[in-house]
């Protein structure tokens, strides 16, 4: 098994100010960075100390337009939307992060394609993919980086859109997601940005062969 790779560079989060962050991609090491002086191509990487190639911007279009919506339904006080989309969201982001440690891990696009469309349920994602990648369980790793009551709250949530989806055999079906429940929502997503930056900087950006 590899070691897991040393902490080498302190991440700088972006301000968040009711938007999807801001952070720029080092094209040569992949380092993420909140430092808004990085959108300058001459500025050097603080992971690699690389300049001169265009950085590219996390999170992707893409997922800021979700974001945006989000956003604007939290406003509207449509809190059911705001949950079912926030959870929508986080498991878009655990997938670009497990796509991202596959590729740091020398898998190629084909080998990832595949790996991801046959381990669809985010409970073998979370407890198998990223285990096997990160060599340590998702609690832990998000423990360590500060965020440890983000698995519980994320896995809590996930069961509430789904008895407020499905009928759950179990609990029967549950009526409403009300505002606490939005609101929470939108603190697990500006959490899931920075844990995802900083997960990112650990298991990919550092030490990790990139293909
Ligand atoms: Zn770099």
């Amino acid at each position: 098994m590899k070691p897991k790779p040393p902490k080498m560079h302190k991440t700088v989060f972006a301000d968040a100010d009711g938007r999807a962050p801001e952070y720029w991609e080092c094209p040569a090491c992949g380092f993420l960075s909140g430092d808004p002086a990085l959108r300058d191509p001459s500025t050097p990487c603080p992971g690699c100390g690389a300049t001169g190639a265009e950085r590219r911007r996390f999170p992707s279009d893409r997922v800021r337009r979700l974001d945006e919506r989000i956003r604007q339904y939290n406003r509207d006080g449509d809190y059911e939307i705001v949950v079912i989309l926030v959870m929508t969201l986080l498991e878009t982001i655990l997938e670009d992060i497990l796509d991202r440690m596959l590729a740091a891990h020398g898998a190629d696009l084909r080998v990832r394609q595949m790996i991801m469309d046959s381990q669809r349920a985010i409970g073998v994602r979370i407890g198998k993919i990223f285990p096997a990648l990160a060599n340590e369980e998702f609690e832990e790793a998000a423990a360590e980086l500060g965020y440890r009551d983000f698995p519980y709250r994320w896995r809590q949530m996930r069961q509430a859109r789904n008895a407020f989806i499905h009928d759950s055999p179990f609990n029967g079906p549950r009526e409403r997601l009300d505002k606490q429940m939005g609101l929470d929502a939108m603190q697990l997503l500006d959490q899931a940005y920075r844990l995802f930056v900083l997960l990112n900087n650990r298991f990919v950006a550092d030490g990790f062969t990139r293909t």
